[in-house]
C-alpha cells in the first residue's frame, strides 16, 4: 500500500511539474511519517525514500536511533526551546521556526555542538489565529536580527496552509509567501541562504508545486489516516 502510495505521489509531483514547467529535481518529497511505526517508515525507505518528517522531538529522536543513518530527518512541528538541545545534529532541517528567542537557542546549542543548523522560518500567511508561524511582514525583521546568528543558516520559509476541500483556495497563501521568498533572496543578507520553500501537504502540494514549492510534506497520502487514540 505504501509503495504504491509513493508511486502516485511522485507521479503527481511530476506532472505538477510539468504544468509549472519545472524540473521535477526541484522537489522534495519529505514522507511525514508522525505518529507512523519504524516498519513503516522502513518501507518507505525501501521504496526509496531519504526525508522523513516528524513533529515530535522525542519521536523524532526514538526513529532516529533505530532507522539508517542516511535518513534526512525533518522537524516539522512546533518546537520548544527546552527541546532544542535534544534535537540538534539530528535534524537535517528545523522548519518550525518562529522567534529569536527559538532561534537563539539553535544556534547556541549548534556552536556547542560545532555545526550549523539549517533552519526554515514558519510564516502563518493566512493569519489563522489557531496556527503558530509568523506573520507576512514579520519575516524580514526578525531575518534582521538574525544575521549574527552565525551557527544556523537560515534556508527558507515554511507555511501549513488552512485545512480545505478545495486546494485552489490555498494558491493564494502559497503566490505570497514565494513572492516574499524571492523578495528576501534578492537581499543578500549574511547567513541567509534561500533555497527551500516548504509548502504542501496531502490536500494541496500539487498546486503548492505550481506556486514554487521546493520541500512538499505528504503524511496521509502515503502512510494513510493517523489514529491519534491508539499508541502506533
Ligand atoms: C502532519 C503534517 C503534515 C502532513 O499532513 P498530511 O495532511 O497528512 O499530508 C505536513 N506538515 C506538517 C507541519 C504537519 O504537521
Amino acid at each position: 500500500m505504501i509503495k504504491e502510495n509513493l508511486k502516485t505521489v511522485h507521479e503527481n509531483i511530476s506532472k505538477a511539474c510539468k504544468r509549472a514547467g519545472r524540473n521535477e529535481s526541484e522537489v522534495t518529497l519529505i514522507s511525514v511519517s508522525k505518529t507512523k511505526p519504524v516498519e513503516m517508515l522502513q518501507e518507505a525507505y525501501d521504496y526509496g525514500e531519504r526525508c522523513f518528517g516528524e513533529n515530535k522531538v522525542q519521536e523524532l529522536c526514538k526513529k532516529y536511533e533505530v532507522l539508517p543513518k542516511d535518513i534526512a530527518w525533518h522537524m516539522i512541528g512546533h518546537l520548544q526551546t527546552n527541546k532544542v538541545k535534544q534535537v540538534v545534529g539530528k535534524a537535517d532541517y528545523i522548519h518550525s521556526v518562529d522567534s529569536l528567542h527559538l532561534a537563539q537557542a539553535i544556534n547556541k546549542e549548534s556552536e556547542k555542538k560545532n555545526l550549523v543548523t539549517k533552519i526554515l522560518l514558519e510564516v502563518n500567511v493566512a493569519e489563522e489565529e489557531t496556527k503558530f508561524g509568523l506573520h507576512l511582514a514579520d519575516v524580514k525583521p526578525l531575518i534582521q536580527q538574525m544575521k549574527d546568528l552565525h551557527n544556523i543558516c537560515i534556508k527558507g520559509l515554511m507555511t501549513i496552509a488552512p485545512y480545505t476541500e478545495d486546494p485552489e483556495t490555498n494558491r493564494q497563501y502559497f503566490r505570497d509567501l514565494h513572492n516574499l521568498y524571492v523578495d528576501i533572496s534578492n537581499e543578500n543578507i549574511d547567513n541567509v541562504d534561500m533555497s527551500v520553500l516548504s509548502m504542501g501537504m496531502t490536500g494541496d502540494y500539487e498546486v503548492a508545486i505550481e506556486e514554487g514549492a521546493t520541500m512538499v510534506r505528504v503524511g496521509t497520502g502515503i502512510f494513510g489516516a493517523r489514529n491519534y487514540n491508539k499508541s502506533e
